[in-house]
């Protein structure tokens, strides 16, 4: 007999687990389901050493301020901060609830800077900084064009540099190093604890159907004795990463026709040398190389995963047509469809110096990825750096206007018109962002116990700004700020 459920989530990624708590906090008494095909929650994307872990708030990010015709725009830096700060509203209330009581185990406080150097890159950083100065979202930015100043905020970026190169740099006290493996499991861990709530792991979900009353008939495969079984649920939320292109061609919604995918693959140069690592303490962002796709932007990053601190360098991007790190070579030729085949070849065909540029990247040598480490860290030794393999990131292709094809690099929520089915398209700002994201996912799907059943409410005593703007109420924003900063343990230095 099938199982039933109110909510069936794939994936045990970032995304799921921030939607399966909010749902939990909202209605404790509904059934709530996670299915995940690998044999652990969060080991995908949000695994800590699969992605930058940065808070993006757009502080040192510099893809986030783009530059038209020598005019910066901070507009998605606003959007992003804004999002960020929803994220962090989240989980002080979770801290303070008692559902991840130490914040220290996923976020620690790591100041985020952006670096440039030459003329040019100098002046684009110094009205960027004049812009967002004078914005209340990003009060208490620093800047500098003072080698001697810049080289006491990134001693590593700064020590065997030539003299005489003009440089700058911005610097925010409050950025966060976020550890989202760390997050999704203890979030996951405390739904486990309720009755409500069941986790199948080692599951993938292989197919669905729409039930003519409302609902989805989902089959689930286990991976390991291949037993196949059915869940039927009311409400669908295709969570699974780089997989949930495909799982949404599956659901074969009208609203998903057209959709393809365009996956990235990343490297991580990493050093965990201690004597290195204690001379670093920032996530410090440059500009991207011409040709990169906007979320290769080179940075040199501490992170903090379950208990080790590290730094990292990258992105390398690199092609790949996998969708998942743990998917297979024929993920991307079988996301090829009748209704989308048009815009993934007219993206093919219009994007060939972005796919040079990923072959190129992929065939890098680590004597070429050790020269561009040495741009942000001159005196880098080569014996205490190794490569590892980050996540991949699904680049969202859809139909244009035209019909013909465009090439994403955002987050898309796709949903049945009836609000049965969800699923999160794309891998940009990430998981960051994720409360905002499935706050969205609610809206959309949800909209009945939203208005009528208190969940607005609700959502407002969890997230305090949620109906208001932070981007436009300075008051608020300072208010919501110094509650987060200081539950969530970002105030101050240790
Ligand atoms: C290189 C890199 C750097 C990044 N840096 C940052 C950063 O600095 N800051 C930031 O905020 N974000 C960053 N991101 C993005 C962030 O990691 C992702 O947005 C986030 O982790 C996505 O969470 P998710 O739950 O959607 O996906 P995932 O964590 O990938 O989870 C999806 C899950 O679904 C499972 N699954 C797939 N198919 C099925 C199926 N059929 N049945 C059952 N289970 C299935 C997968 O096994 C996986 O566990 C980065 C990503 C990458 C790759």
């Amino acid at each position: 007999m099938a199982k039933i459920v109110d909510a069936l989530l794939v994936g045990a990624g970032a995304m799921s687990s921030t939607l399966a708590t909010l749902l939990n906090q909202l209605d404790p008494t509904l059934k709530v389901a996670v299915v995940e095909r690998l044999a652990d929650v969060a080991v995908e994307s949000t695994y800590g050493w699969n992605n930058a872990g940065t808070g993006h708030a757009a502080y040192c990010e510099l893809n986030y301020t783009p530059e038209t015709d020598g005019k910066v725009d901070i507009t998605k830096a606003k959007e992003i901060n804004a999002a960020f700060e929803i994220s962090q509203q989240f989980w002080t209330y979770l801290v303070n609830s008692g559902v991840m009581p130490d914040p220290k185990k996923f976020i620690n406080r790591t100041p985020h800077l952006s670096f440039v150097w030459g003329q040019k890159n100098v002046e684009f950083l110094r009205q960027r900084y004049e812009l967002m100065s004078k914005d209340h979202q990003f009060a208490g930015m620093q800047y500098s064009e003072d080698p001697e100043l810049i080289q006491q905020w990134m001693p590593l970026v700064m020590n065997g540099r030539k003299d005489g190169e003009p440089v700058a740099a911005t610097k925010v006290e409050r950025g966060a190093d976020v550890d989202f493996g760390a997050l999704a499991r203890t979030m996951i861990r405390h739904l486990q604890s309720q009755d409500s709530f069941d986790l199948m792991l080692g599951h993938s979900a292989v197919n669905m159907k729409p039930i003519p009353t409302g609902g989805w008939t989902v089959l689930l495969k286990n991976n390991i004795t291949g037993k196949r079984r059915f869940v039927r649920t009311k409400f669908l939320f295709l969570g699974a990463g780089g997989g949930a292109v495909r799982l949404l061609q599956k659901s074969k919604i009208k609203e998903g026709r057209g959709y393809g995918g365009f996956p990235v693959s990343g490297q991580w140069l990493v050093c965990t040398n201690p004597e290195v690592v204690k001379q670093h303490n920032a996530k410090v962002y440059g500009k991207a190389a011409i040709g990169a796709p906007p979320m290769s932007v080179p940075h040199l990053d501490t992170r903090n995963i379950g208990g080790e601190t590290a730094l990292l360098f990258g992105p390398f991007a690199g092609f790949t047509t996998k969708f998942l790190k743990e998917g297979s070579n024929m993920d991307l030729p079988k996301s090829i469809k009748g209704d989308n085949i048009k815009p993934m070849l007219s993206v093919g065909l219009n994007n060939m110096s972005l796919t040079k540029y990923l072959i190129s990247e992929a065939m890098q040598s680590q004597r070429s990825r050790m020269k561009s480490l040495r741009q942000y860290y001159p005196e880098a030794r080569d014996e205490d750096w190794t490569l590892l393999n980050a996540g991949k990131r699904v680049q969202i292709i859809k139909k244009d206007e035209k019909g013909k094809g465009k090439l994403e690099f955002g987050t898309e929520i796709v949903a049945s018109a009836d609000g049965s089915l969800a699923a999160l398209l794309g891998a940009s700002p990430g998981a960051s962002t994720s409360t905002q994201t499935m706050i969205s996912v609610l809206e959309r799907c949800f909209a009945e116990q939203m208005e009528n059943q208190g969940w607005k409410e609700k959502l407002k005593t969890m997230i305090p700004s949620y109906g208001e703007s932070l981007r436009e109420s300075p008051e608020l924003l300072a208010e919501i700020r110094a509650k987060n900063l200081s539950t969530l343990k970002l105030d101050a230095v240790d």
